[in-house]
């Protein structure tokens, strides 16, 4: 881990230890209504915090660290003696709980081990929407989310220790091939078509699920994006989509928010609206991100240099009837010269960073 990963678990931490309350009575809450988002800081008050979960990743201001570790997900190969039951949790969601032998991912610049908890899953009534988090404004039509909990703490203290969650999150495509490795979960949608509905499923590795090439990602630090809101999230976003047709989203679609006999309405829009990434960086080891940062200092640069040519006079006067322009101090000249040379400065640096 860098420096500046160190550095930001520390400042983080010391946020988080202020922050997370060390109990929270229950209540209701739903995706819209009078129990919508808007409202749930006023039963739950981390909600109003500000590392809150989901965010916009702006892979423009996405920072390069080439010390992020890939995750060792050999765990999740198998699950022996282990058991997964398949729940329509409160007509929000549908969820995978495992039990019996824990399994472990390690890696990934984690503090430590963490044990796999659940799986679950946010899907829009339409392909443009779903996702929770989104990647320049755009939204996934559907985000698994995979549940951690710090192997050294059980899992219900670990949702208010700092860093006791670590949620790795995969956004999906919809693509004209069908993926087979997905029936092993859809087809017992049906037996969870209602809200509480739970059924114990024949075990598959969950690596199954994920891509093949599960090595680069996003990082930042979160919450949970339901209530409680707990600030004590390490969020990992694969970049890296998982593929599954259009007929294998709308079995999503056919789980319903309400028990039997109910108003037979879909889950659909179970997500959380964003919100805002205040102090906080995302950084990747996605070499991508990299040539964001040059892009990103190239423009700010090119911009401040517009700024000290209005300020000292055009250095590049058009060649149209435009009256010339005034001729530029010695001042005007120097900080010309030390503009430029900051922004070469800069370029280099982060492109040796780049060959680390
Ligand atoms: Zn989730």
């Amino acid at each position: 881990m860098s420096r500046f990963s160190a550095m930001m678990i520390f400042l983080t931490a010391s946020v988080l230890l202020v922050l997370v309350p060390t109990s929270r009575a229950g209540a209701g809450w739903e995706y819209k209504g009078p129990l919508g988002p808007d409202l749930w800081h006023t039963e739950y008050p981390d909600c109003a915090g500000r590392m809150q979960s989901p965010i916009n990743i702006d892979t423009a201001k996405v920072l390069y660290d080439p010390d992020l570790q890939h995750f060792d997900f050999k765990q999740y190969k198998q699950c022996n003696n282990c058991t997964m039951e398949l729940e329509n949790v409160a007509g929000h969601t549908a969820e995978v709980v495992f039990h019996g032998q824990p399994i472990t991912i390690k890696g990934g610049s984690l503090p430590d081990e963490y044990v796999l908890d659940q799986f679950h899953f946010h899907w829009g009534e339409n392909v443009s929407l779903g996702s929770e988090h989104k990647i320049d404004m755009k939204s996934a039509p559907l985000e698994m989310h995979i549940v951690h909990h710090m192997k050294h703490f059980a899992a219900k203290e670990s949702a208010t220790h700092p860093y006791g969650l670590a949620v790795l999150g995969f956004f999906f495509e919809i693509v004209p091939e069908h993926n087979d490795k997905f029936d092993v979960l859809l087809k017992h949608f049906e037996k969870i078509s209602h809200k509480g509905n739970k059924t114990e499923i024949e075990p598959f590795a969950l690596l199954d699920l994920i891509p093949e090439d599960a090595k680069t990602y996003y990082r930042y630090f979160g919450s949970l994006t339901t209530p409680p809101c707990y600030e004590t999230v390490i969020w990992t976003l694969f970049t890296n989509k998982i593929k599954i047709d259009e007929s294998q989203l709308g079995v999503f679609r056919t789980l319903k928010t309400v028990a039997v006999g109910g108003a037979e309405v879909s889950i659909t829009n179970d997500f959380r609206p964003l919100q805002e990434l205040h102090e906080r960086n995302v950084i990747s080891n996605d070499r991508n991100a990299l040539q964001s940062v040059v892009h990103m200092l190239a423009k700010e640069i090119r911009e401040d240099i517009k700024k000290l040519q209005q300020g000292c006079g055009n250095i590049n006067p058009s060649k149209s009837n435009a009256a010339p322009a005034p001729p530029a101090s010695t001042s005007c000249v120097i900080i010309r010269c030390l503009t430029s040379l900051v922004a070469l400065g800069l370029l280099l640096g982060w492109k040796a960073v780049g060959r680390v």
